[in-house]
């Protein structure tokens, strides 16, 4: 069943009539440029055709009441305070209303229904695509439509505070700016973008989810913004950007080792990024799947952000025919890879991804093919 009509239902059941409006974002993929959101890099993301929907509407009586029929999960709040929330999907949706509060558009009493099929902490941006759908119904309900930035900056804000998760603006820009069949190409540092038109003939973006589950809140992800930070204050540098990877080397003898990968990992994914770009545009795929592959080699030896799992499935790729190039993506510790492969070699990568990583670890990864997707819209009913 579609998500919109699985919203539908689950609210008329749930609450004894229809919904008044509904509003959905997607997932996305970051084709590269990992971990430099936060270094002032460009990133390279795409929507995923899947999405968040979230259907609501105002109710006469007081509170914020929400439920999740694919988890059968119901939370009901009688007013938008911070902290810690149980179940934990409740912060990010409270932490978005938060924020249009303190923004001055409070958002009246409200009860929504919420399906998905973005995996969850799978580096597919779940978190993203639920606030900025969150975000999406609170603009129709209060009349505050907000520019793309100003957006995912509120729903970034919500994901610091509410859900205290330190993480850039990639995700949040992904699921309002991405438009089909196009990368995103954003300046983190300026916020610039631009869409790269992305259809290259014969090839599509296949994203292997390890099904291991990372946790970016208690993981490493504030650890390595933090080096990040130390790095950059004890070379003296206000931004990761002007420096080139040989200017680095030159500079960087003073650094204590973890200091030093990590550096080397942001000034070459920086680069790397900007040459995927290129590749983008001059149509040069084999390059970009090469630079897949060296952006791997690099989250797992200088920011050491990969594990075991995702080696596994970047190693399998490396031999198969078909397979351009291939890495992880998302935060790391678990979640996914993202491979650019030859459409008419899909069924043979596939099986053979899932035989050898079924042999190798016992789990049974998900595969699917993907293509650039529109970001978040409003949905009329
Ligand atoms: P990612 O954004 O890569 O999926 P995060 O750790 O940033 O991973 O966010 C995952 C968390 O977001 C989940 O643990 C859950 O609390 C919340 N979440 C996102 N989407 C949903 C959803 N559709 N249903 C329930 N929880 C969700
Ligand atoms: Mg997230």
């Amino acid at each position: 069943m579609a998500l919109l009509e699985q919203a539908l239902r689950a609210f008329e059941e749930r609450f004894g009539s229809g919904p008044e409006i509904a509003a959905q974002a997607p997932g996305r993929v970051n084709l590269i440029g990992e971990h430099i959101d936060y270094n002032d890099g460009l990133v390279l993301p795409m929507a995923i055709d899947r999405y968040t929907v979230i259907a609501g509407g105002r109710t006469t009586g007081d509170g914020y009441h929400f439920y999740l029929p694919g988890r059968d999960q119901f939370f009901s709040a009688p007013d938008l305070k911070l902290g810690d929330h149980s179940p934990p999907w409740a912060g990010y949706v409270l932490g978005v209303l938060k924020q249009f509060e303190l923004a001055g558009f409070p958002v009246p009493p409200l009860r929504a229904v919420i399906v998905s099929d973005v995996p969850p902490g799978s580096g597919l941006s779940s978190s993203a695509a639920l606030e900025v759908a969150t975000a999406t119904l609170a603009e129709q309900l209060t009349g505050h439509i907000m520019a793309p930035m100003e957006k995912a900056y509120l729903c970034q804000r919500a994901e610091h505070e509410s859900a205290g998760v330190p993480c850039g603006i990639m995700d949040q820009a992904s699921a309002i700016l991405c438009q089909r069949d196009s990368v995103l190409e954003l300046d983190c540092r300026d916020q610039n973008h631009r869409q790269l038109p992305f259809v290259p003939e014969g090839l599509g973006v296949l994203v292997t989810n390890s099904k291991v589950q990372h946790n970016l809140a208690t993981g490493n992800y504030a650890t390595r913004r933090q080096e990040c930070e130390l790095a950059a204050s004890k070379l003296d540098i206000a931004s990761w950007r002007h420096l080139t990877p040989d200017q680095f080397d030159q500079i960087s003898a003073c650094l204590p080792e973890t200091l030093l990968r990590r550096g080397q990992h942001v000034v070459s994914e920086i680069a790397r990024t900007l040459q995927a770009s290129e590749a983008i545009e001059s149509g040069q795929w084999s390059s970009l799947g090469e630079l897949l592959y060296q952006s791997h080699e690099s989250l797992r030896d200088h920011f050491q952000v990969s594990c075991p799992e995702l080696d596994l499935l970047v190693d399998f790729t490396s031999d198969l025919p078909g397979v351009l190039g291939s890495r992880m993506t998302g935060g790391g510790f678990g979640g996914c890879t993202v491979s650019l492969i030859e459409l008419a070699e899909r069924p043979f990568i596939e099986r053979a991804i899932v035989t050898k990583y079924q042999a190798a670890t016992g789990m049974e990864p998900e595969l699917f093919v993907t293509r650039p997707s529109d970001g978040a819209q409003p949905i009329s009913l």
